[in-house]
């Protein structure tokens, strides 16, 4: 099914998901909280406890496509506030929240925010020590491109974690997810945002989405060993790792 999308190049896809998240940014937490009912805490959570953070100082994590900070926080907090965490986006509505977020928790000293994108990372080869991306790489362009990047930025040893949504692999949660992300989802966002556009938007990005299996592929070619994913609540997101050796 099409549901009215036209498919569209490199170029203007970046620039379709640009108008999106400038025009969530402030609602972004709150449409979060909505869409998924609480549940993308649970999966953020999850991430990190898989990620394991030494509570050491030194220890450097890029978070990419990392908006308002969700990820980047958790990480920061589970070090007991050893580490640092580079928080990259190309949208500078998403980082501005994400800075303001970061002053109020008193996590500035532990943060930065870089705006650029995941397919160019402004960063030296073998800089970080994990890198990280949270509903993000279905928004990018090129993904072979953004998981070539961050295989060069990673350090011999380093991590690499992304959480998806995904394919949903039970049988009736299948169709009640279908009917929740189409229906449902477009229409809180333009009741908290004025706008269900957006958000028919990433409800088709996460449809087009490869499946688990297919996407552990594509970051085993881009070079990481050991790779492996867990599904969370059925599919409906899924947390793949890699490991730079
Ligand atoms: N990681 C955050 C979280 O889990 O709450 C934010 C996820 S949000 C759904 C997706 C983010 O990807 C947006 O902030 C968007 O600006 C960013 N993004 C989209 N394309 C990107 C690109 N090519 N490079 C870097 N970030 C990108």
């Amino acid at each position: 099914t099409s549901y009215g999308f036209k498919r569209v190049g490199a170029g203007d896809k970046q620039s379709l998901v640009n108008d999106v998240f400038h025009k969530v940014a402030n609602r972004y937490d709150l449409m979060n909280d909505l869409m998924s009912a609480g549940l993308h805490r649970l999966w953020k959570d999850a991430m990190v406890t898989w990620l394991n953070p030494p509570k050491r100082i030194g220890w450097r994590v890029l978070d990419v496509a990392g908006g308002t900070g969700d990820i980047a926080f958790r990480i920061v907090d589970a070090s007991h506030g050893q580490a640092h965490a580079t928080v990259l986006d190309i949208n500078g509505s998403m980082l501005a929240v994400g800075r303001d977020r970061a002053e109020k928790k008193g996590l500035s000293g532990n943060t930065d925010f870089v705006e650029a994108n995941a397919e160019e990372l402004p960063f030296a080869d073998a800089t970080f020590d994990a890198y990280t991306i949270a509903f993000g790489i279905r928004n990018v362009p090129r993904i072979d491109v953004a998981l070539s990047e961050a295989f060069r930025v990673l350090k011999p040893g380093g991590r690499f974690l992304c959480l998806e949504f995904s394919e949903v692999e039970m049988p009736l949660l299948d169709k009640a997810y279908e009917a929740w992300s189409f229906n449902a989802i477009p229409k809180i966002g333009r009741m908290v945002t004025g706008d269900g556009e957006p958000y028919s938007y990433l409800v088709e990005s996460i449809a087009r989405f490869p499946n688990q299996a297919n996407f552990a592929s594509m970051i085993t070619r881009a070079g990481f060993d050991r790779v492996s994913f867990r599904n969370y609540s059925g599919g409906i997101a899924a947390l793949h790792s890699g490991w730079k050796l």
